[in-house]
């Protein structure tokens, strides 16, 4: 049972029929003018009118990318190189995906000056906070949507509008409420927003940013002025006409699917909060994503957790996929004041519409023995066990586990 969904999807059996012929009927290059490159372009628009419609944008405000990140980046050196001159202040939060995070740093390097919000013990940051920490050097505002570990949801609306009334460019990360929650840009107040395809049974390696018409940016990638010069490059077609069927599915079941989704997921917390001893869930209760969930519990490592769920067939996460492999403390949970013990007990669900077909009781009566096992041989946990000595007070001499 995948349970992973945030790190990615599965490609669906619509998205890969629609892609198909464009790797060998269809493989014009869609800049020539002949008919097999005409095909190409009219798929292009095809997807790019699907992406627009998702987003209640225009068609020519969408410009495809190689995913999630590509578009991150566009969007903050993109904007920062452009407005130098003007100021040299960026406005984020301490939760950013790492394409941000990462992002930024480097722009450090060039002498940009970075505000990185609190969250709060809720994991999301507060709007006064915001309008403190804007200056007249303040150029650009980039926070993400929702959070790719904790599920929590920012309010983007509000932000948004303290931009517009600024007269600061504002960037927002929606990777990971595309599809869940309703993404709309003129709703949401935004100027730029960033998409990937394989976060909602898409194709991996394509995306889109959502360029504000009027909004100018400097191009990441020179060459051949592809999408309106602003990312160069013969476009991934089988990939984008992937990215456009999926979003146009994602937005026709969307209500459908965040019902069902945020259904299973409160069973899910319901359960897991009444048979678990000290669990929790890590983030806001009621502002997070219809299908993720990020539970802590006390005096365990995520890791061997995902192990022995690995074990039992359950493919789950104790935070992204980006930092999974890396043994830090996550710093998104880091972010909302846990103590650092805590920061390594989490475990992050997340699902996808087929996952109705998941036993939850199977699943978290799993979950509870592998706490349990595991508890079982924390020294954080049982207090009858003397590590400060060399002999272990319950199993005596020939301990193995100590
Ligand atoms: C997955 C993810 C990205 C990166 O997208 P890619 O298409 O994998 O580059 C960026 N931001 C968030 C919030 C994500 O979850």
């Amino acid at each position: 049972m995948y349970l992973d969904n945030s790190a990615t999807t599965q490609v669906s059996k619509e998205v890969f029929e629609e892609m198909k012929p464009y790797f060998m009927e269809e493989f014009g290059n869609p800049s020539t003018l002949y008919k097999y490159g005409r095909e190409s372009k009219k798929a292009l628009d095809l997807a790019r009118q699907r992406v627009a419609d998702a987003l209640n944008a225009k068609p020519e405000e969408i410009i495809f990318t190689s995913g999630g990140s590509e578009s991150d980046n566009m969007a903050l050196k993109g904007i920062a190189f452009k407005y130098l001159n003007q100021g040299k202040h960026i406005i984020t939060t301490e939760i950013e995906h790492p394409a941000i995070k990462d992002t930024l740093k480097f722009l450090e390097g060039f002498d940009f000056k970075v505000t990185y919000l609190p969250v709060y013990e809720n994991g999301i940051i507060k709007v006064e906070d915001l309008e403190e920490a804007i200056t007249d050097d303040t150029i650009l505002i980039t926070i993400m949507h929702g959070n790719n570990e904790i599920g929590t949801i920012q309010p983007i609306e509000e932000i948004g509008k303290i931009a517009r009334e600024k007269g600061i460019i504002f960037h927002t990360d929606a990777v990971q409420t595309f599809g869940k929650i309703e993404v709309d840009v003129e709703k949401l107040n935004v100027d730029l927003l960033s998409l990937s395809s394989h976060k909602i049974n898409g194709p991996k390696g394509v995306g889109a940013i959502y360029i504000k018409k009027g909004v100018r940016l400097i191009p990441l990638i020179h060459g051949g002025g592809q999408e309106k010069g602003i990312r160069s490059g013969t476009e991934n077609v089988p990939g984008i006409v992937g990215f456009g069927k999926a979003c146009e599915l994602a937005a026709n079941q969307l209500e459908e699917h965040q019902e069902k989704l945020s259904s299973i997921r409160d069973e899910l917390i319901d359960k897991v909060l009444s048979t678990i001893p000290e669990a929790h869930v890590n983030g806001d209760m009621e502002n997070r994503l219809p299908n993720l969930v990020n539970f802590r519990f006390k005096a365990i490592e995520g890791e061997s957790l995902i192990l022995l769920l690995d074990a039992k067939d359950y493919q789950a996460s104790t935070g992204s996929a980006c930092s999974s492999n890396k043994l830090e403390a996550s710093p998104v949970l880091t972010a909302l004041g846990l103590d650092p013990v805590d920061v390594h007990g989490s475990l992050r669900i997340s699902l996808a519409p087929e996952s109705d077909k998941f036993d939850v009781d199977e699943f978290v009566d799993t979950v509870a023995q592998s706490v349990s096992r595991l508890r079982e041989m924390s020294p954080l946990w049982n207090q009858d066990l003397d590590y400060d000595g060399v002999m272990c007070k319950k199993h005596g001499d020939d301990c193995r586990m100590c």
